[in-house]
Order: C-alpha cells, then sequence, then structure tokens
C-alpha cells in the first residue's frame, strides 16, 4: 500500500503532495508536540478497507448487517484500552478529540449549565469553555488560570468552584509544562459535587508509559485523543472509570448513548482498527521506554535552551512539552520566531503565554515538544543540538526584525510581517541552520522504504 501505485497513475495531483509532505517530514524537525509519526502497521490499517463498511451501534449491536469482522475490530481496541489504562468502560468511536469533549458535556450537563475549565490563553483548550468554542457559548464558563509562575492555581480553582457550582469540571491542558494535579481536582470536584473530567489528549502517551501520573484513581471520566503521544491514527477515546460508576452508575451508557445516537453516525473503521493496533504498541516495554525518553528529551532540550538564555514557563518541563517565553525580546513575536525555525525546517507553533501582553493571534511564545522527534530515535546528544539551533535562529529573528514592538495597526502589522517573510529566504544564517538540519535528519531515517 505505500508505494502509492495506483494513486501515482490515477491522480498526479494529490500523490504529488504526499510525495512533497513525505520528504516534509522526513527532512524537518517536527517539534509540534501534539503530532507524531504513526506507525507503518497503524497506516496500513487506516488505509484498509474497513473504511467500506457502516456499522452504527455498538458491538454485537449493530443496526446493519455484515459486521461480524468489525465487532472483532471495536471489541479488540475497547479490551485493549481498557487493560491499558485500567478502566471500567470505554467508547472507541469519536471522531476526534474535539467531538468527544462535546460529547461529554452533553453526556452530562445540560445547555446554560455552569462549567469550569483552564483558561484558553492559560495553556488550555478550547472545547474547555473558550468564548471562541461552541463550548463557551453553550455552557457558562468560568475558567480558571495560571499563576505568575506559570503552575495552575489550584487555590483559584478551588475558590471559583465553591463560588460557581459547576456540573463539570475539566482537568487537561494544551500547552502546559508541569504535571497535572489530578487529585487536588478530585477533591475540588467532590466539594461542589461535579463530574471531573481529564482530557489527556497531550499525555496519555507519558501515562500508559508511566512518564506521568493516571488520572484515572482521581476522576470519573478520561477522554484522550489517540494521534498525540499515544502515536495512533487521528481519533480519540472517552474512557469510564470505576470511580465515575460510582458516583453515576447510568454514566457509561450516558456516553455511549451520545456519542451514537446522539451526536455521531457511523463509527470509523479503519480509524478504530489503528487505534487498537496503537494500543497494543503502546503496551509493550519498548513504548515505556519510548515515554520516558520523551520526558528526558524535552528536559535535556530545555537544559540547551536555558544556556543560551532562552526563558521557558515555569522555568523548564516534566512532559514532552516546553513554552518559551519570548517577552524578553518584545511583544507578540511568536509568529516571527515560528516563520523563521520553519525557514530552518524546524515546525513549532506560536502560543499564548501566561498574561501575555499580545492578542491570542500574534502571541509572545513558541509551543514545541520531543514526541515526534523521539519516534525518529533521536536521543540527548541530538536535544542538546536543536536547542542551540533553535537559539541560533531566534537571534538571529532578533538581528533581522525591524522593531521588537508588533504594531498595533493592523496594516502596518501585516506590512511587518510579510516584509519580514520576505526576507527569509535570502538568509544566510537560516541556510546555515537548515542545513544542518536536513544532516540530523538523514541521521534518523523516517518511513524507511515508503514510496
Ligand atoms: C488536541 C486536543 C483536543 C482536540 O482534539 P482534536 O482531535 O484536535 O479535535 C482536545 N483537548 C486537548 C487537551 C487537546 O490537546
Amino acid at each position: 500500500m505505500s508505494n502509492f501505485e495506483k494513486l501515482s497513475r490515477q491522480d498526479p495531483h494529490v500523490y504529488e503532495a504526499i510525495m512533497n509532505e513525505l520528504k516534509r517530514q522526513r527532512e524537518g524537525l517536527e517539534m509540534i508536540p501534539s503530532e507524531n509519526f504513526t506507525s507503518q502497521a497503524v497506516l496500513e490499517a487506516m488505509g484498509s478497507i474497513l473504511t467500506n463498511k457502516y456499522s452504527e451501534g455498538y458491538p454485537t449491536h449493530r443496526y446493519y448487517g455484515g459486521n461480524q469482522f468489525i465487532d472483532v475490530v471495536e471489541k479488540l481496541a475497547q479490551d485493549r484500552a481498557k487493560a491499558l489504562f485500567k478502566v471500567a468502560h470505554v467508547n472507541v468511536q469519536p471522531y476526534s478529540g474535539s467531538p468527544a469533549n462535546l460529547a461529554i458535556y452533553m453526556a452530562v450537563c445540560k445547555p446554560g449549565d455552569t462549567i469550569m475549565g483552564q483558561n484558553l490563553p492559560d495553556g488550555g483548550h478550547l472545547t474547555h469553555g473558550f468564548k471562541t468554542s461552541l463550548t463557551g457559548q453553550i455552557f457558562n464558563s468560568v475558567p480558571y488560570h495560571v499563576k505568575p509562575d506559570g503552575y495552575l492555581d489550584v487555590e483559584e480553582a478551588a475558590r471559583l468552584a465553591k463560588e460557581h457550582k459547576p456540573k463539570l469540571i475539566w482537568i487537561g491542558a494544551t500547552a502546559y509544562t508541569r504535571p497535572l494535579p489530578f487529585k487536588e481536582f478530585a477533591g475540588i470536584a467532590e466539594d461542589c459535587g461535579a463530574y471531573l473530567a481529564a482530557d489527556v489528549s497531550h499525555i496519555s502517551g507519558l501515562i500508559a508509559a508511566g512518564a506521568h501520573e493516571s488520572p484515572v484513581d482521581y476522576v470519573d471520566i478520561v477522554m484522550t485523543t489517540t494521534h498525540k503521544t499515544l502515536r495512533g491514527p487521528r481519533g480519540a477515546m472517552i474512557m469510564v472509570t470505576e470511580k465515575g460508576l460510582k458516583k453515576d452508575p447510568d454514566l457509561a451508557n450516558k456516553i455511549d448513548k451520545t456519542i451514537f445516537p446522539g451526536m455521531q453516525g457511523g463509527p470509523h473503521n479503519h480509524i478504530t482498527a489503528g487505534i487498537a493496533i496503537a494500543l497494543a504498541e503502546a503496551s509493550t516495554p519498548a513504548f515505556k521506554e519510548y515515554g520516558q525518553q520523551i520526558v528526558k528529551n524535552a528536559r535535556a532540550l530545555g537544559e540547551s535552551l536555558k544556556r543560551r538564555n532562552i526563558k521557558l514557563v515555569t522555568g523548564g518541563t516534566d512532559n514532552h512539552m516546553l513554552l518559551i517565553d519570548l517577552t524578553p525580546f518584545g511583544s507578540g513575536l511568536g509568529v516571527f520566531v515560528q516563520d523563521a525555525l520553519d525557514r530552518a525546517n524546524i515546525t513549532v507553533n506560536k502560543n499564548t503565554i501566561p498574561k501575555d501582553p499580545a492578542p491570542p493571534f500574534y502571541p509572545s511564545g513558541i509551543r514545541l515538544g520531543t514526541p515526534a522527534l523521539t519516534t525518529r530515535g533521536m536521543k540527548e546528544p541530538e536535544m542538546d543540538e536543536i536547542g542551540g539551533l533553535i537559539a541560533d535562529v531566534v537571534d538571529e529573528t532578533m538581528r533581522i526584525l525591524p522593531s521588537r514592538q508588533l504594531p498595533e495597526d493592523k496594516n502596518t502589522r501585516q506590512a511587518m510581517i510579510r516584509e519580514f517573510k520576505e526576507q527569509l529566504p535570502a538568509n544566510k544564517r537560516l541556510e546555515e541552520v537548515r542545513q544542518k538540519v536536513l544532516k540530523l535528519c538523514g541521521r534518523f531515517p523516517l518511513y524507511p522504504g515508503m514510496a
């Protein structure tokens, strides 16, 4: 399947785009912390004929005939998830993380109910009640924050929960580099009678590897995407814990009914197969080592950056992710550093930092992580080198920027970004970094034998 023989002849346009993307993945340092490289076995399952089948319902309770083999696949995914994460119940059908979260809301809340989640500019996810997400419009969202030192403000969350009596509390983040305080949040949820849902999308692979504490003993519901550190296909799972069933014996049933028929139609069976395979991979000793190495790599990268005077939110990391704070250089500079790193084949994303002085679309931080590089086999010595390369790019960005302040006026701002971008292709220092990146990538082949 992986040589694209049929596709290259039938549709050269799509084929060419896929080949270009494969080359981009091979020749760059993929450092967006929510991305990873799934195994070829998972890719084969995703490219399989399972995509042809409709199977609305759940194993042995389907609305269509001919599902005996689909049932085998979905049961394998369920059993493996339950064994790996030690949960009472799992639904492997959510199309992705965002709809899975919406299903959790609709299973335990009514529109207008009060909910609490980590504020988006403080590292929380859109779907935890941010104002531009439907979840912030359907529900009465009371966000909690991080302290000036970047750590979660547990005391504020406790105070807000007491005052607002939310129906549902989220613990989980998309830009947070420290352990999630599951136990403390369990106390907060119990005190106000709220359901507690852990969204471990970013860290579920670390949890599987024992590199981050599991929320399972502390929360009622666990949601994870399957394509981040867990290294499976794009998808999601909703798990219900023993604790959740004790609080609400009907909770598993409510979740299942909200996913189907409440929100979705037919499950994506080719994805379910990929999830089953990824879960088996995540149960191996090799994956334990992988998860531990992700964290060691993130720490090594952090140390390397700090040696070059690059400031990190909270001063470092305990997981797979780092947040660079660019405010010592100026305000709203994330976009420039992201573009300059792109020019050097280093892929990261600009990100808000706590108390960001600039607006969310022009934030003052850079979010980066080590899951994908660790999958390629890179270790501490490479992280050390990469930290130096990133610092070189930051230095060069500051050298060529005409101003350290992002202009307030929209047209002036866009002109500055455009002019900055236009000069990047000719920049010799960035080209030197790119050459070093190419050399490094060449030592860690990605998908050898594919195409
Ligand atoms: C990625 C992520 C999601 C959303 O997942 P999608 O598959 O992109 O919809 C939800 N919550 C958290 C914490 C995430 O990191």
